[in-house]
């Protein structure tokens, strides 16, 4: 069973769908595909998440069907234009299973959703993700995306290409959170997409915190507020949070 298929099936999967045979077949792969391994255990993740949400909305059956089959109609058309492992995670996410994708719409929406400004964090992350929308404008040249920013928003966030240390910059866009909208700038660490959230005005700081898979660190520096999103490992996380506070004023 080669990575595609796995891709392809890496839903049906987690969600007990699979006949028995195909199961032993996937899980034989993952013991040995460190990169199926690391999709699965994402997406493992992001269900988590949503699940978490899943009192907000349920999708009505015909829906849930309906989405489903239109996300595999999308992800076939896909999947052969993807081959790096970056693009091939993409196509994965773009597989959330229709009863994922119909819950998590209650994520969508910005506004207080009783978890705080974390959970909006959080959210806006997965849904980076979900959407396939990381970057509005994509290049690992600071000089590209900073002049992106100017005239959308009334600041200048630092931009700081990080590939010599191992975290190159993947882009930015614009994203919406707590009422108003925010830099995000998209960053990577192997294979792990890291978003990070910058807005002007300061905030008490939140120390590294671990949330539904993904871990969250928020600092303020220079007038202006940072979050960083994602599900590298704690260590690899502050890693990162300290070279951008060195590089930013
Ligand atoms: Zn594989």
């Amino acid at each position: 069973m080669g990575c595609d298929a796995v891709a392809a099936e890496v839903h049906p999967y987690l969600d007990d769908q699979l006949e028995p045979d195909r199961v032993g077949r996937i899980q034989e792969h993952l013991r040995g595909c460190a990169a199926c391994t690391q999709l699965y255990e994402r997406q493992r993740a992001m269900n988590s998440v949503i699940r978490q949400h899943a009192h907000y909305y349920t999708a009505p059956k015909h829906l849930a069907r309906s989405i489903r089959s239109n996300l595999r109609t999308l992800a076939e058309a896909e999947r052969p234009r993807r081959r790096n492992a970056w693009g091939w995670f993409a196509s994965g996410a773009a597989f959330a299973s229709a009863a994922t994708l119909a819950v998590s719409l209650s994520l969508l929406q910005p506004g207080p959703r009783g978890g705080g400004l974390e959970q909006e964090l959080i959210a806006a992350h997965v849904r980076s993700l979900m959407a396939n929308h990381l970057t509005d404008v994509a290049s690992s040249d600071q000089h590209t995306v900073k002049p992106w920013f100017s005239g959308k928003l009334d600041m200048s966030p630092p931009v700081t290409d990080l590939t010599a240390e191992g975290y190159p910059l993947v882009g930015g866009r614009l994203d919406y959170l707590d009422q108003r909208a925010v830099v995000a700038l998209v960053y990577r660490h192997n294979q792990h997409p890291i978003n990070l959230f910058v807005w002007p005005g300061d905030a008490a700081a939140t120390p590294l915190l671990a949330r539904q898979g993904y871990n969250l660190v928020r600092w303020s520096q220079g007038g202006m507020t940072f979050a960083a999103v994602s599900d590298l490992n704690p260590a690899d996380l502050q890693d990162f949070q300290k070279l951008i506070a060195r590089s930013a004023p």
